[in-house]
């Protein structure tokens, strides 16, 4: 597993790096825990953030296909986009594991990228959606393949069945 896939609860934004954090955990009606997952796709202030278009994709095809996860899925309290547009905000029931997340975004991954049109983005529809024109294709392709090089090795990538990410660098 690489290295930046690891617990925080204290994060400094000004070293924190692209990756997979637990950022904390909430107790609800002091009965139910939450895990809040930071997936960080770009460092904040080293990186450019992502585009809209490319957070409006992602959180569109995330939203979705996590919940369908058959790890994951029925522990899945909400997926949402950062203000700041470095990353998503994931949040979960107790039972659902750094690895755990990290495997599900590969098998998302594996299912429904490269997108090839607006065709692949379930929900992007006026009865659906509050802003269905705001998408991207290329721009988004390329987030998640660098995302998902954060997130895996390459001999990691290619086990999973997604090596591609290393072969092609749109
Ligand atoms: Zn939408």
């Amino acid at each position: 597993m690489k290295e930046h896939v690891v617990s925080s609860f204290d994060v400094d934004h000004r070293t924190l790096g692209a990756g997979l954090y637990l950022r904390s955990v909430y107790t609800i009606n002091e009965k139910y825990a939450v895990r809040s997952w930071d997936l960080r796709f770009r460092a904040p202030m080293a990186h450019a953030p992502l585009g809209s278009g490319e957070v409006h994709t992602i959180e569109h095809l995330m939203a979705y296909y996590l919940r369908l996860d058959e790890k994951i899925g029925s522990s899945i309290v909400s997926f949402c986009p950062m203000g700041c547009k470095t990353g998503f905000y994931l949040s979960t029931m107790q039972d659902v594991e750094a690895e755990d997340v990290r495997q599900a975004l590969g098998r998302v991954y594996k299912q429904v990228f490269p997108l090839r049109s607006s065709e692949d983005v379930v929900g992007l529809n006026e009865i659906q959606c509050g802003n269905p024109g705001l998408y991207a294709i290329d721009s988004t392709n390329a987030a998640m393949a660098e995302y998902m090089r954060t997130l895996f090795t390459a001999e990691e990538a290619a086990e999973i069945g997604i090596g591609k990410v290393y072969e092609k660098w749109w």
